[in-house]
């Protein structure tokens, strides 16, 4: 074999999309509120209950603020 891949056979990393700690599937909310609160350049994330749960805010708190960033016209979500 020499190596070579197929162009536009791009892997996708969907193990990516999981929560670092409960392993629960993330979304881009989830995704937009980690880099957000905690680091904008993180390449892996939690979901939205254990970064609430990790930062001492709760869940309802934590939608609101990512309605809030939305409405700012936030790249993120
Ligand atoms: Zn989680």
């Amino acid at each position: 074999m020499t190596g070579s891949y197929k162009r536009g056979n791009i892997p996708v990393y969907e193990d990516r999309y999981i929560c670092i700690k409960c392993g629960k599937k993330i979304g881009k909310l989830d995704e937009g509120l980690h880099k957000k609160m905690i680091n904008r350049g993180a390449e892996q994330w939690m979901c939205v209950d254990c970064l609430g749960e990790y930062i001492g805010v709760s869940r309802e708190e934590l939608l609101k603020k990512a309605e809030y960033f939305k409405k700012m016209g936030c790249t993120l979500f």
